[in-house]
């Protein structure tokens, strides 16, 4: 086991999640506080890293962010609506209290990179996870790297096609009626007037946001072909998601993607977390590894 601590924060828009540990997704120490005013947060995730000596920093981060190394205001939240975080150049302030390496990615990204290391996409080369919560996010390792081109990829804004019976307008602020739109959290919580979590029961609600996630899950396999989908999120605690996910997924494809893994084996092709919650954390440890 490596001796040389390294530092993960998972920065979520409700939650951050700080720990110390090893490259080897191991962890030593871990502080969850809220995310509030950055003037608020921020000073605790100094003193908590300050009681360490870490060699290198992780940071998983709610978006949008800049990951462009080229650019001015890389290492920063960008468009957020959340007080204080609008332009927040967290990897600088980091970089400063701390002086160490860091290295940034989006959460869903950082949680992608953890889930190959050591989750259920390990021993393979590819792998996309999405989270399914307040919003929903994707991100994907292709031969081993993150996928990133101008930026990061924003692929629960994709556009779906609306089930005939669903009147809902839907919830996302930016196209109205995108995947995340029509089967976020929030989205779920507006067009059924309860919380996901007390819908349990409801057989066309789930019927209907497998609807919709399969055919993000269509398109996903369509254009990147990963080896393994990961679906994470607080929406995919309901357990009786998945087996209706998988099958949307074949009827759509129609046996048109002809591998054994989707044709045959789609139980061990779209799976929950392996790391369970820990993706995002151990994913930030190995982001600092990598820094
Ligand atoms: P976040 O996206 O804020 O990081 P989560 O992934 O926990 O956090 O997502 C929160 C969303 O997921 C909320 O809209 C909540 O209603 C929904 N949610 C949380 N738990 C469940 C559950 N057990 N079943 C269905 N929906 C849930
Ligand atoms: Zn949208």
């Amino acid at each position: 086991m490596s001796e040389v601590l390294v530092g993960g924060i998972e920065a979520g828009g409700t939650k951050f999640v700080c720990a110390v540990g090893r490259t080897d997704g191991t962890i030593e120490e871990r502080m969850v506080i809220p995310t509030l005013h950055p003037e608020e947060t921020i000073p605790k995730v100094f003193e908590f890293f300050k009681k360490h000596e870490i060699s290198a920093l992780g940071i998983g981060s709610f978006g949008p962010v800049d990951i462009n190394k080229d650019s001015p205001t890389y290492g920063s939240i960008t468009t957020t609506p959340k007080p204080g975080w609008g332009n927040y150049p967290f990897v600088a302030v980091m970089k400063e209290a701390l002086d160490v390496p860091v290295g940034f990615q989006t959460d869903v990204n950082g949680a992608a990179l953890g889930e190959m290391a050591f989750g259920a996409a390990k021993g393979l080369d590819s792998c996309l996870y999405l989270t399914v919560g307040t919003g929903i996010g994707g991100g994907a390792v292709m031969s081993g790297e993150i996928v990133q081109g101008l930026s990061h990829p924003e692929m629960g804004h994709i556009l779906v096609k609306r089930h005939p019976e669903d009147a809902y307008q839907g919830a996302c602020p930016y196209h109205r009626d995108c995947l995340e739109g029509m089967a976020s959290g929030p989205a779920i919580e507006k067009r059924w007037g309860k919380k996901g979590a007390e819908l349990s029961g409801e057989k066309e609600v789930w019927e209907l946001e497998a609807y919709y996630l399969a055919q993000a899950l269509v398109n996903y396999i369509l254009i990147l072909s990963p080896k393994k989908i990961i679906l994470g999120g607080g929406v995919m605690k309901q357990p009786q998601l998945f087996p209706l996910v998988r099958k949307n997924v074949q009827t759509l494809l129609n046996n048109y993607v002809n591998v054994s893994e989707v044709a045959e084996n789609i139980e061990n092709y779209i799976v929950s977390p392996g790391l369970g919650d820990n993706a995002g954390i151990v994913g930030a440890l190995v982001l600092a590894g990598k820094a």
